[in-house]
């Protein structure tokens, strides 16, 4: 079923089937953080992600959110629409983590007033920066129209993750999402929902379930993915 190596990133690789329209989606062990700087390996982090991100994109899809994601094929396999990228990171924040407390000086665990929407320009060579609506559509990187339509379905994924994760005892502080488009021009959310894309702190006592465990050399890297899978399938 698997075909040709089309695209190779950081975490994860994607192959050509035989349909034209559709991929596979393989989940890679490797981490990387800093922009590339810092490299290693996560014991099962590929199995964890897709099986985390399957529960998620499944959840979503359920209530009204369209994404690239067909089915599970294995424990590190998706089959997937194939999507053209839109070469955005799109970001919400919900509670103050990572790059933005540095560049506006706000305290780590402040809460916003409402979530904050931002994007960033995907480009490895410029270290993703940070850009606004109007570069985005000027760029051509998206169209106004487009832009509108990913800004309200990030609103509503994030009103829909929010509530999720509450429930499981779960803060979900802030999460970075991409999208693509169809052949048939419909927006869909693509790429992935894990650990390695969110931060995720334990209500009862902050602790970090994510990526910084991995960013900061928390240790029990492998054990925070673990505990966000375990909580999800309850
Ligand atoms: N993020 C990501 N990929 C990136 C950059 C950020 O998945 O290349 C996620 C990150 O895990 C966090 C959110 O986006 O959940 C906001 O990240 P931030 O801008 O604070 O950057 P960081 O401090 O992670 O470099």
């Amino acid at each position: 079923m698997k075909q040709a190596l089309l695209y190779e990133g950081k975490a994860k690789q994607i192959y050509a089937t035989e349909n034209p329209n559709q991929v596979i989606m393989y989940y890679k062990d490797d981490a990387t953080a800093f922009n590339g700087i810092k490299k290693s390996v996560i014991a099962e982090k590929g199995r964890l992600n897709a099986a985390i991100t399957n529960h998620l994109f499944a959840y979503l899809s359920e209530n009204g959110v369209p994404t690239h994601l067909i089915e599970q094929l294995n424990e590190r396999e998706q089959l997937c629409h194939n999507v053209e990228i839109f070469p955005l990171e799109v970001i919400i924040r919900n509670i103050a983590a990572g790059s933005i407390t540095k560049r506006l000086a706000v305290v780590e665990g402040t809460s916003f007033t409402q979530p904050i929407f931002e994007l960033c320009y995907k480009n490895d060579d410029l270290g993703d920066p940070l850009i606004n609506d109007d570069h985005a559509i000027a760029l051509g990187l998206i169209t106004a129209e487009q832009l509108a339509q990913v800004k309200a379905l990030t609103l509503k994924i994030n009103t829909l993750l929010q509530a999720r994760f509450d429930e499981i005892g779960i803060d979900l502080v802030d999460f970075k999402i991409e999208f693509g488009k169809t052949t048939t021009n419909e927006i869909v959310l693509a790429d992935e929902i894990s650990p390695d894309s969110c931060r995720f702190w334990e209500q009862t006592t902050a602790r970090k379930l994510d990526k910084d465990r991995f960013r900061q050399d928390l240790g029990d890297v492998t054990q925070a993915y673990e505990e966000i899978l375990a909580r999800l399938l309850g």
